[in-house]
């Protein structure tokens, strides 16, 4: 089932939820259980990464893989009851796809530049640029 493409070996660049340091995480091995080179903190990718405004995008910019995007807020039930969808799709396709969630109220500009107007909006992004998006509750699966 796990097949490795070329793209799957190169790195991408992850913000450490703990201490802000920005890594290098090579996708293909993230069954290594990757963590920060500098906290020690673990990078679970098998679950929707966190980014905010600072490093969205270097994150998309640097993924080398599909990456989906869950635009969100806390006080959204429908983000809320997509969250396990989510959270399964992520599992699924950890190393394949990288899954990001994006709280809107916490980063605006990043929600603002994207025309995010209703939540949840998953977007999918290939090579950098915006490649689908689905707004309201959606499996994930649909856009990768
Ligand atoms: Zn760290």
């Amino acid at each position: 089932m796990q097949t490795e493409s070329a793209a799957s070996k190169l790195p991408i660049v992850l913000t450490c939820a703990s201490c802000g340091t920005r890594n290098r995480v090579d996708l293909a091995r993230h069954n290594h259980r990757p963590k920060c080179a500098r906290c020690a903190a673990p990078f679970a990718l098998d679950r929707p990464q966190p980014v905010g405004d600072a490093d969205f995008q270097p994150v998309i910019d640097g993924a080398s893989v599909p990456v989906v995007v869950d635009f969100h807020a806390d006080w959204c039930g429908p983000c809320r009851a997509m969250a396990p969808i989510l959270q399964d799709f992520a599992a699924s396709r950890a190393g394949r796809v990288l899954v990001l969630k994006l709280d809107t109220e916490a980063s605006p500009a990043t929600a603002a530049r994207f025309g995010i107007q209703g939540i949840p909006t998953l977007i999918a992004f290939r090579g950098g640029r915006e490649h689908r998006r689905h707004v309201g509750m959606a499996d994930a699966r649909i856009l990768a």
